[in-house]
């Protein structure tokens, strides 16, 4: 149905195509989709098909954070810039086009996508790697500005603690979240600021699904640094504290601590703007897709990474999306052109290198377990090799 509004958005559209060119969208700079733009060239057989295909890349930001370099920033050992891919680059170095915007909805009926600003861009092929933001579900106050996520928004603030009200001792700060990420960041803020005092506080306990030997070597690290872990605790509420601008922490024991820093690492959730649209959503909230990363009941719709629902689930892990990226980027072209679909097969288990703050490393993969500054130097390796083949 044409309504008035409906033709005013239309001619927004943002998109003039060629007779014939198929528009492949990409929306969300993740893990797969910089790889995909990184292949788009090469994987053409000639210019003719290259020419054939329009590929758009849809993000917030000019800029996308390496998450595995986070906690050695928030440590000192990077530079933020080190950490960071410039996607408007990115494309421009493989003949696809960066587009400044957030998705905040997915029409699959007209085949468009809807910025928050009220543009329409409309798409062929649509791949949607947005992956997900920190539950901070069941927290009263204003809690979206302590999550760490967006990662560039939580640098910034961290930034500007280390260089601010982070100096001098007596100083608190409170981390919520016992999984990888957690450990990895109050660590990494121990090493920064020696005389801060750390506190961990973690609902289901360390590493939950890690083992024995990796626990035990975690928690001797905690120890070490004089973190005060607290397990089977819940921050249930965030204030301001009335005094000295501090942020008053409420646990689900009853007790309250004021801290300087609050940082939450709780679980990861799908963004609440992917019900909104006419695309499908697991009980997660996540998309549910198959082997060819399509979005069960959508052709020409993919979806990766942290967003997507994969049947059994997969961890929430940069890993994914970067194995899943091959096969995307082939899918993506070839169901423009009509050719058949590649399979997607998960790995079982991957390797985690957890960074312990002073340039040493725990290595943890099923029963595998070694540590030491020699692993941090092979996270090192693996980390800054990653962000080098997308740096232009
Ligand atoms: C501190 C920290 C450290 C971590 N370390 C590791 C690690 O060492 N190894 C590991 O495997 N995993 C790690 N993880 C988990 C890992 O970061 C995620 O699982 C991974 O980033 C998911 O990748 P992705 O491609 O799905 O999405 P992301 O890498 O999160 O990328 C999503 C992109 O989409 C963009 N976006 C978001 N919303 C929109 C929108 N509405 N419209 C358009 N674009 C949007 C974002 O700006 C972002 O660029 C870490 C997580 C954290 C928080």
């Amino acid at each position: 149905m044409h309504t008035g509004k409906y033709r005013i958005k239309l001619k927004k559209t943002s998109e003039r195509t060629v007779m014939g060119q198929q528009i492949v969208v990409l929306a969300g700079g993740g893990h797969a989709h910089i790889e995909v733009i990184r292949r788009f060239s090469g994987q053409m057989p000639n210019k003719a098909a290259q020419k054939a295909i329009r590929l758009m890349l849809i993000s917030p930001a000019r800029h996308c954070v390496y998450s595995g370099m986070v906690p050695g920033v928030m440590a000192g050992h990077y530079e933020v810039k080190q950490a960071l891919i410039d996607l408007s680059e990115l494309c421009r170095e493989h003949n696809a086009r960066w587009v400044q915007g957030e998705v905040v909805q997915v029409d699959p009926a007209t085949r468009q996508l809807v910025l928050k600003d009220g543009r329409r861009v409309r798409y062929d092929v649509v791949s949607l790697d947005v992956g997900s933001a920190t539950n901070t579900q069941g927290l009263s106050g204003d809690t979206s500005k302590y999550a760490v996520k967006p990662l560039l928004s939580f640098l910034e603030r961290w930034q500007g603690f280390v260089s601010g009200a982070g100096q001098g001792e007596g100083k608190k700060l409170l981390v919520a979240g016992g999984g990888v990420a957690g450990i990895e960041l109050i660590l990494a803020a121990k090493h920064r600021l020696p005389f801060i005092e750390g506190y961990l506080v973690s609902r289901n306990g360390i590493l939950g699904s890690h083992n024995p030997r990796v626990k035990r070597a975690v928690n001797f690290a905690l120890n070490r640094e004089g973190i005060r872990v607290m397990e089977q605790l819940d921050v249930v509420a965030v204030g301001k504290a009335e005094k000295y601008g501090g942020i008053v922490t409420h646990l689900s024991d009853s007790s309250t601590l004021t801290v300087d820093f609050l940082l939450l690492c709780t679980e990861a959730r799908a963004h609440y703007w992917l019900e909104s649209g006419g695309l499908p959503t697991a009980e997660s909230g996540y998309i549910p897709v198959n082997s060819n990363l399509q979005i069960i009941g959508y052709p020409g719709h993919f979806a990766v990474g942290d967003t997507a629902a994969f049947n059994p689930p997969l961890a929430k892990a940069g890993v994914y999306p970067v194995r899943q990226a091959p096969v995307l980027s082939y899918n993506l072209f070839a169901y423009a052109e009509g050719r058949p679909l590649r399979h997607y097969r998960p790995q079982s288990h991957f390797l985690n290198l957890i960074a312990t703050g002073d340039q040493r490393a725990i290595a943890s993969r099923g029963w595998f377990y070694c540590r030491g500054h020699w692993v941090w130097k092979w996270k090192n390796r693996i980390d800054q090799k990653f962000v080098r083949q997308y740096k232009t």
